[in-house]
C-alpha cells in the first residue's frame, strides 16, 4: 500500500530554479511493457533512459511528480566512490566484486557527466571538483590514506594545504582536505527531470501521481497496480528509496529514512565571490554531524546538514544549518537565507547500496545514503543491462535478498527518545552501539 505523504512545507531553490519542466500524464489505462519502473528519482529514470536507449518498451510509475524524493532535494553534489575503501569492499563482496564496486564508483562521476553531455541536459553541471574538509588530526589522517588510495589507481585527487583549503573554501573553519578533480555540482531537479524528459523522447513511458499501490508476478509477467490501471511487464525496477513504503514486505525495513535540510543565501556579492568558493567546489566535510556546502549558479551559498526526526514545519527547524554557515561564513551572519528545504536520505546497513532480487527479472535498487547522485545515475547503465538480459553479473554490486534491519522494528521507540536516535543512526556504520555527536569522529567519506 501507498503510505500518502503529505505535501513538503519546502521552499527549494531546486523547485523555484528548475530547468525541463515538462507534464507528464497519470496512468489511466492497462498496458504492457517490457520493464515497470517504480519511482522517479535518479535510479529509476537513469533506468529508463538506459532502457529506452536500446529500445526497450519501458514505462514509469511515479507516487508525485519526477524529483519529489531524494533526487530533486538532494545537495547536488557529484562525487566519485562510495564513502568505503577498496579494502573494506573487498571484505563484504570478496577481493573481485570488491575492486568492480570501487572502480565503478570511482567512474560514476564521469559517468553522470556523461550522461549530461550525451542528452545535452541542461542542469548547470560543472565538473570543477569535489573537497571534503578535514576538521582534526584524525580526519587528515584519512584523508591522507584515501588520497593515497586513489592515486595508486591512478584517479587525479590531490591533498590540500589548510592555506589551499582557505583559498578555495573561504572559510578557516578546516585543518585542511583534499580535491578529487572528478566531481562537481549540477541542479538536482533540474537533472531529474531532464533525465525524464529525455527518456520520454525516447520512448519511455512515464506516468505521474500514479502510486504503485500492488506488485505481484503472476507466473508469467509482473502486474503494478495503480488507482486507475494495471501495467504489466516482463522485468520489474522498484526505485522508491527512502520513501519506500509497504508495496514490498520488508523493503522499507531494509532502510533508516533520515533527514537532512538545507538553506540558501541570497546571491553573494562581487567581492564575497572573489572569496567564497571562487572555483565552485563542492564540499563535504568530515564531521559527525556532516555539512555540505557549495555554491549554485547565481551564488548563492547552499548549506546542509543533518535536519530534525521529522519534515521541517517552519524557518525554526533550519537553525543547525544557519549556525553552520555562520560558523562557515562569519561574514554572511545577517545574509538573508531565502531558501529552505529538505528531504530523506536512505541509509543502509553499513552504508552500502543495494539491489535486491524480488523474483523473476525483478529488482528493488536503493540506499546510496547520501552519494546517491553520481552512484545513482552511473548505476542506471548495468541496471539497464541486467533487466535486458536477465545477466546480474553484469553490476558493480551482488544482487541480495531483502533482509530487514533487525533492530527496525525499534525505530520508532528511539525516535520517541531523541537522541538514541542519533546512537541508532551510529549504529548503521559500526557493528556496537556508541554516541559521540563530536567533531573529532570522522564520518568517513561524505
Ligand atoms: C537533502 C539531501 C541531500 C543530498 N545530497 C546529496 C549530494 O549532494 N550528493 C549525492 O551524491 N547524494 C546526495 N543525496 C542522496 C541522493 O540524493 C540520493 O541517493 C538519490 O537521489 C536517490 O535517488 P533515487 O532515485 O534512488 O530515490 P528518490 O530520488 O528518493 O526517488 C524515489 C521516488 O520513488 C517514488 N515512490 C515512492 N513510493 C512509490 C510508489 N509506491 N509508487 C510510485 N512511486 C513511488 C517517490 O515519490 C520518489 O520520487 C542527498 C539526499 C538528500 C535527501
Amino acid at each position: 500500500m501507498h503510505r500518502s505523504r503529505p505535501a513538503l512545507n519546502n521552499n527549494s531553490l531546486w523547485a523555484a530554479t528548475a530547468a525541463n519542466n515538462v507534464a507528464f500524464p497519470a496512468l489511466t489505462e492497462d498496458m504492457t511493457a517490457d520493464t515497470v519502473i517504480i519511482g522517479a528519482g535518479m535510479s529509476g529514470l537513469s533506468t529508463a533512459l538506459h532502457l529506452a536507449e536500446t529500445n526497450q518498451n519501458v514505462v514509469v510509475l511515479e507516487a508525485r511528480t519526477p524529483g519529489f524524493g531524494a533526487s530533486g532535494q538532494s545537495g547536488g553534489q557529484v562525487i566519485a566512490g562510495l564513502r568505503h575503501f577498496k579494502s573494506d569492499l573487498a571484505k563484504v563482496y570478496g577481493e573481485e566484486k570488491g575492486a568492480q564496486a570501487h572502480a565503478f564508483g570511482g567512474a560514476a562521476a564521469q559517468a553522470t557527466f556523461d550522461i549530461i553531455k550525451r542528452h545535452n541536459i541542461d542542469c548547470d553541471a560543472i565538473n570543477t571538483g569535489w573537497i571534503q574538509v578535514a576538521d582534526s588530526d584524525t580526519a587528515l589522517s584519512e584523508s591522507e590514506a584515501r588520497v593515497a588510495a586513489w592515486q595508486l589507481l591512478g584517479a587525479p585527487v590531490r591533498m590540500l594545504s589548510r592555506d589551499e583549503t582557505i583559498a578555495l573554501t573561504g572559510t578557516q573553519d578546516y585543518l585542511g582536505g583534499w580535491i578529487d578533480e572528478r566531481g562537481g555540482s549540477l541542479q538536482p531537479l533540474s537533472y531529474t527531470l531532464g533525465l525524464a524528459q529525455r527518456a520520454a523522447a525516447l520512448g519511455a513511458r512515464i506516468f505521474t501521481n500514479s502510486p504503485a499501490i500492488s506488485v505481484h508476478h503472476d507466473g508469467v509477467m509482473w502486474q503494478v497496480k495503480s488507482a486507475h490501471g494495471i501495467v504489466r511487464a516482463k522485468s520489474l525496477l522498484l526505485a522508491t528509496n527512502a520513501l519506500s513504503d509497504g508495496l514490498w514486505p520488508g523493503l522499507r525495513q531494509m532502510i533508516l529514512p533520515v533527514w537532512s535540510f538545507q538553506i540558501a543565501t541570497a546571491p553573494l556579492s562581487e567581492s564575497d565571490r572573489q572569496h567564497i568558493l571562487p572555483g565552485r567546489q563542492a564540499v563535504s566535510d568530515t564531521r559527525r554531524v556532516l555539512r555540505y556546502f557549495r555554491v549554485d549558479r547565481d551564488h548563492r551559498v547552499i548549506v546542509g546538514g543533518k535536519g530534525t526526526m521529522f519534515a521541517p514545519k517552519n524557518a525554526g527547524d533550519f537553525r543547525l544549518q544557519q549556525t553552520m554557515l555562520e560558523r562557515l561564513y562569519p561574514q554572511l551572519a545577517d545574509m538573508p537565507i531565502e531558501y529552505r528545504w529538505g528531504g530523506e536520505v536512505a541509509v543502509t546497513i553499513g552504508r552500502l547500496p543495494r539491489v535486491l532480487r524480488l523474483g523473476p527479472n525483478g529488482y528493488a535498487s536503493l540506499g546510496c545514503n547520501g552519494k546517491g547522485v553520481a552512484w545513482c545515475s552511473a548505476l542506471g547503465a548495468p541496471l539497464a543491462e541486467m533487466l535486458t538480459t536477465g545477466n546480474e553479473d553484469v553490476l558493480p554490486i551482488p544482487v541480495s535478498q531483502v533482509a530487514p534491519i533487525p533492530f527496525h522494528a525499534l525505530r520508532s521507540i528511539y525516535v520517541a527518545i531523541g537522541s538514541s536516535w542519533l546512537r541508532l543512526r551510529d549504529a548503521m556504520d559500526h557493528p556496537s552501539l556508541h554516541g559521540g555527536e563530536t567533531t573529532s569522529k570522522s564520518n568517513k567519506g561524505s
